[in-house]
């Protein structure tokens, strides 16, 4: 059985961000890339289900040949294989969700796990869109998962509380911090990942329903003031949160 896990790459959080001359991308020149973090719980859940019952992990990503150093990662952490399906051009979640759709169906994977978020452009909708294209079901913020035969047990995290739900193969699976612990890669690990294989293709068509129109980074914030030193400066700092900055 094959045990797909889609996996995107994210600007590394020590990289400064800048927004390119466009005014609507980012600007690529020394951002360095990582597996997505919520990937990462992705593809550990991925390799335990198959440690357990057996299978093939497959890694897919939508993206350029940029993606391939991420891919690497994950094929260090214990993959089988990986498939690029290759776009140059912007590509909306629902694009990238049509490309994905397209190959899972090809690999007649039915256990797919996505991260819950993608951290650069937060969407949190390819996973549930993929589902949908699939026909699928569809679990997410997982934080516990059980696979028996068909039989699919996951414990989600709600606003406050946790959801225990049921449902049968074949499924979706969108991961959430603490569905496990995801392992560093071995040294053997790594240099096995150079031998395996990186299948390339074309992404499948798919129209954007979005266009980015605009994007900026915040205003810089004003400079701190500083009312006083000592006690004698908190009736004016009273004064300032309730009529400057009104938030007491
Ligand atoms: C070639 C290319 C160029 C792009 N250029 C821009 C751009 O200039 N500006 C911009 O704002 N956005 C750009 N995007 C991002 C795009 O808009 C999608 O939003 C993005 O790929 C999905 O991120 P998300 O926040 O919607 O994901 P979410 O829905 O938050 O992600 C949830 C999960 O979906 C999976 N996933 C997400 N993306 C991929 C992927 N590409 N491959 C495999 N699995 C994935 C991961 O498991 C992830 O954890 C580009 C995408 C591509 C492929």
């Amino acid at each position: 059985m094959k045990i797909v896990v889609c996996v995107s790459h994210v600007p590394d959080t020590a990289t400064k961000i800048n927004v390119g001359s466009d005014g609507k991308t980012i600007d690529q020149n020394g951002v360095t890339y990582v597996v997505n973090p919520y990937d990462e719980f992705a593809i550990e859940e991925a390799l335990k289900t198959k440690e357990k019952s057996g299978g093939e992990v497959v890694i897919v990503s939508v993206g350029t040949d940029k993606n391939k150093d991420t891919i690497r990662k994950a094929l260090a952490m214990g993959a089988d294989s990986a498939v690029l399906l290759k776009d140059e051009n912007y590509r909306d979640s629902f694009a990238v969700a049509k490309a994905l759709a397209e190959e899972i169906k090809a690999q007649d994977a039915r256990i797919i796990f996505f991260g819950k978020q993608s951290v650069d452009y937060d969407n949190s909708i390819t996973g549930q869109m993929t589902a949908e294209m699939l026909g699928y079901n569809c679990v997410t913020v997982v934080v516990r998962l059980e696979i028996d035969g068909d039989k699919v047990t996951a414990e989600r995290e709600i606003e406050g509380g946790k959801e225990v739900v049921e449902t049968s193969l074949p499924v979706v699976i969108t991961a959430q911090k603490g569905l496990n612990e995801p392992r560093y890669a071995s040294l053997k690990g790594i240099m096995q990942a150079k031998k395996k294989k990186i299948e390339e293709k074309d992404a499948a068509a798919a129209d954007n329903n979005l266009e980015i129109v605009k994007m900026f980074k915040p205003a810089p914030k004003a400079p701190g003031k500083i009312v006083g030193e000592d006690v004698s400066a908190v009736p004016e700092l009273v004064r300032l949160l309730r009529e400057e900055a009104k938030v007491i």
